[in-house]
């Protein structure tokens, strides 16, 4: 069943980079694993999949121990806070929710301190949710001199979540926006600064946001699909 919603999920990746003409290559999928059992996500590793999310660093932390054998990079998506921090840096490849200058600030001196380099994406609410973490755009630009300071962490991209519209079209102008404020932000500034990455795209989504220049997409329920 997982092997068969990886192929469609790569049929549609494919035929959303033809689309546009991208490559498909240009866009890795992160299989999100927070509502899956422990034997989906084995199957997972079998069939290759080498880059795994969760949105919970507790459970991130715990799925480390289990499958710590395997050559896996972990990417953190949900919030983090501060005092969790020490314990899921050493596990994490990427931290895609950092959402404030003062949580990069303190991920910073941990990093320095454990002598890690981790990869991070700056977490935007596009589309002004309340209920949303991320920084709001204003805020992001207002701060960007100073996110463009650590020297312990790599800033890779940005990521957002559409929000859940009827019609999934509509979620559109928000991964325009995400793709325009990473082309603003990587022009003010140095080239050390790569903004290469945008994490946005889910099961509902990815197409779309594939078509507008997603380089990660996290996707979850579509891989279980079918499994309970
Ligand atoms: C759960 C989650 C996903 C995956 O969502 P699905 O709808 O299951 O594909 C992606 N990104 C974030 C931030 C999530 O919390």
């Amino acid at each position: 069943m997982i092997k068969a919603n990886l192929n469609q999920i790569r049929e549609r990746i494919q035929a959303a980079c033809e689309r546009v003409v991208r490559d498909a290559e240009e866009v890795t999928l992160i299989a999100i694993t927070k509502y899956a059992q422990k034997d989906w996500v084995q199957s997972l590793l079998e069939l290759g999949m080498t880059d795994l999310g969760e949105s919970r660093p507790q459970q991130l932390a715990e799925r480390f121990e289990i499958f710590n054998q395997q050559q896996i990079h972990w990417h953190l998506i949900g919030h983090l806070q501060r005092n969790k921090a020490r314990r899921v840096l050493p596990l994490v490849a990427w931290i895609h929710s950092v959402d404030s200058l003062r949580l990069l600030q303190s991920l910073e001196r941990l990093a320095a301190e454990l002598s890690l380099k981790p990869k991070v994406l700056l977490e935007v609410n596009v589309s002004h949710e309340v209920s949303k973490d991320g920084f709001a755009v204003e805020q992001l630009l207002q701060d960007w001199e100073a996110i463009i300071q650590q020297e312990h962490l790599q800033v890779a991209g940005l990521m957002t979540m559409a929000p859940l519209t009827e019609n999934v079209a509509d979620t559109r102008p928000v991964f325009t926006r995400l793709r325009e404020l990473r082309e603003q932000l990587q022009k003010q500034s140095p080239p050390a600064i790569q903004l290469s990455e945008l994490s946005m795209g889910m099961s509902r989504d990815f197409e779309v946001a594939i078509e507008e220049g997603a380089t990660m997409i996290r996707i979850g329920r579509s891989l279980f699909e079918g499994l309970d």
